[in-house]
């Protein structure tokens, strides 16, 4: 252990991961705590770090109150209406009416925001979604971050949070390592927000082999905003609502302004507007919701998803009709080119022209990530103005670990935050963290070297359990007693595919598939202890193993309690068919014990905040 230096590091405010929300975090942090320390660690280099990495072509959640276009009770009914009526109201509600400021600070600090040439108002693609020339959008709000920190540490995985001695529940900082040196980085804080991205790779994707990391969601995104808090005993909601997304096949394209701007549609192998066809079906499943507008994300998924299964594949995307339009052929073919160059070069390599060919759609794996339209994450507290005595206890956006605070997809119950909300939620998070310090919450915190030094020795396993391990091999690179983090990987894709609702078995599950799934993630779990690792770089692949393997414990607990089908297309149950809002109609909430490693359950009423007040208004 003597060869892995160990640097400490004392602040206030400590932002865990640089991405969107961890950026809009570090920003606001300064702006309220002028005289405060704080510092933001990042896994990667947070220039260029997070889901929006590579740009944005459109900024996904944006009221414009300004021209009065949409009021954040408006976001919070489509909001509800997508996720099937579960969703923290609160949250998304205190999210909306900031969100417009962040945007309009984007603009200042010099993204590029495309503008309606008649009104000079802000372009829209659809209703919540304004265009934008997004490639930069990443390096801008570093920057913003860069200037507010005292430092930014980019390289450094954090592996597991602190806790204070002296008081149970408390957090008291977090602990990682350097990816490039190898050091070992204690940070003791006052308060830590969790930004760290949702968790991609927990199924098994469509693309193996030579296509493996070709997903949807960033690869990099490996689960430790969930499995941090969970660590520690924070609870978490909707951990069930896994995201199923429909794109283009194989690029993983997105397919948002095709549909918003360039009015394509879909259709199956005999041209057919397939999605109609499952009306009825769908109804059965899940009654009046069907009947919503706009049709529930989960909900058209499921129509394709029937379709392929009954051999109306493959489902097409109409793109030659939009694509004589050269205006409209450069949008598309544009929309790629500042975020997913990716789907360009699939596209070239099997000669698809989309002016002439009309382009596959495929449905990808699930993602667990609690800003997109999906809302999984840690169950934290609202803001005081709006939320209910069960969802409040004392600071926004703090977990239920004092001095714990998450945004962007740590946080769940809160869907379409997307980039800006993200990003504002963020914000959210560390004012409230200011005024946890300034409350004297977080006086006498103790975290002793010997809590560092255990953790620093559990942190290098990996790399002693290599050094040994490896001297057994006689040939080839198959050890008897480590595993590599590829082998634990897969082994977790295919518990979590063929077990808890993955392609495998077309998003299917049942309670004795989850309680099969439940046991086999128990034993990869003992098996993970022997993970070796070869370098540094295999040390950060074994400790994100870990972390999706903790997040996928919670997400099938959550998948066995849920005892219905509330998200048609995300996955079913079979043995619970139908949507039953009689007995459903709540949110999920789980805690690891920290001792045990057990998970206990519970449900938490769901309400429906922002009509309810307009009744009450009312009456
Ligand atoms: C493919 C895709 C397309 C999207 N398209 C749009 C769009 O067009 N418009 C839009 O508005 N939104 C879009 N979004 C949504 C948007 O990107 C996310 O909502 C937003 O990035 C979430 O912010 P975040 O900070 O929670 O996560 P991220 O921005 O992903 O940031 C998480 C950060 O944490 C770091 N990290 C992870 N683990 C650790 C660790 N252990 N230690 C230290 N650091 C760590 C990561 O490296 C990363 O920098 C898209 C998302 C995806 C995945």
């Amino acid at each position: 252990m003597a060869k892995h230096k160990t640097h400490y590091e004392e602040c206030d405010i400590l932002v865990v991961g640089g991405g969107m929300a961890g950026t809009g975090a570090t920003f606001e942090a300064r702006h309220w705590g002028r005289d405060m320390k704080i510092i933001c660690v990042e896994k990667a280099n947070i220039d260029r770090s997070g889901a929006v990495a590579q740009g944005l072509y459109a900024i996904n959640c944006y009221m414009g109150m300004q021209w009065d276009e949409n009021q954040p009770e408006d976001h919070v009914r489509y909001a509800r209406n997508d996720l099937m009526g579960m969703v923290r109201e609160d949250l998304g509600y205190d999210m909306a009416r900031h969100v417009d400021s962040a945007v309009h600070m984007f603009e200042e600090w010099g993204l590029p925001m495309m503008k309606n040439e008649e009104t000079g108002r802000y372009l829209r693609e659809g209703k919540w979604q304004i265009m934008i020339h997004g490639e930069s959008y990443k390096p801008i709000v570093a920057e913003a971050a860069k200037k507010s920190a005292d430092k930014i540490y980019n390289r450094i995985m954090i592996t597991h949070l602190l806790m204070d001695e002296t008081q149970e529940n408390r957090v008291g900082g977090a602990v990682g390592f350097n990816m490039r040196t190898g050091d070992f980085h204690v940070f003791r804080a006052k308060t830590v927000i969790v930004a760290a991205g949702g968790a991609s790779h927990i199924f098994k994707p469509r693309a193996v082999g030579e296509g493996m990391g070709r997903t949807w969601y960033a690869p990099w995104s490996n689960g430790s905003a969930y499995a941090l808090p969970i660590a520690v005993g924070a609870k978490m909601t909707q951990m069930e609502n896994r995201i199923v997304l429909c794109r283009f096949k194989d690029g993983y394209g997105p397919v948002g302004a095709y549909f918003l701007h360039l009015k394509t549609y879909t259709q199956n192998a005999n041209g057919e507007n397939y999605e109609k066809k499952w009306y009825e079906q769908t109804k059965e499943l899940v009654g009046e919701y069907i009947d919503h507008h706009p049709t529930p994300t989960c909900l058209r998924n499921h129509a394709f998803i029937q379709e392929t299964i009954a051999g109306g594949g493959p489902i097409h995307m109409v793109t030659t009709e939009a694509f004589q339009d050269p205006h409209l052929e450069t949008v598309g073919w544009e929309n790629f080119l500042g975020m997913t160059v990716g789907q360009a070069v699939v596209w070239a390599s099997q000669n698809i022209d989309p002016k002439y060919t009309n382009p596959e759609l495929t449905t990808s794996e699930p993602y667990v990530m609690g800003s997109h339209a999906t809302c999984s994450g840690a169950w934290v507290s609202g803001p005081e103005d709006l939320s209910p005595p069960e969802y409040f206890w004392g600071y926004n956006r703090m977990l239920t670990v004092d001095g714990l605070f998450g945004a962007g997809d740590t946080v769940g119950g809160s869907a379409h935050k997307f980039s800006s909300g993200s990003f504002t939620e963020g914000r959210l998070a560390a004012k409230a963290a200011v005024k946890y310090i300034e409350d004297k919450k977080a006086e006498g915190l103790k975290v002793s070297d010997n809590q560092c030094e255990d953790f620093k020795e559990k942190v290098y396993k990996p790399l002693e359990n290599y050094t040994v391990g490896s001297n057994e091999i006689t040939g080839g690179t198959v050890s008897p007693s480590y595993i590599s983090p590829i082998q634990g990987l897969q082994r977790l894709q295919r518990i979590m595919d063929e077990y808890v609702g993955g392609i495998a078995t077309n998003y299917m599950t049942n309670a004795n598939m989850l309680k099969r799934g439940l046991e086999l993630l128990e034993w990869l779990q003992e098996d993970l202890e022997k993970v070796g690792a070869e370098d540094y770089h295999q040390l950060m692949r074994a400790w994100e193993l870990k972390h999706r393997a903790l997040t996928s414990q919670c997400v099938t607990e959550h998948t066995m309690f849920r005892e219905e089908t509330r998200w048609p297309g995300y996955y079913y149950r079979g043995d619970h068919m139908k949507l039953d809002d009689d007995n459903w109609h709540c949110l999920t909430v789980s805690r690891r014990d920290p001792e045990t490693g057990k998970f206990s359950m519970e449900k938490v009423p769901v309400y429906h905040i922002v009509d309810e007040n307009e009744k009450k208004k009312a009456s």
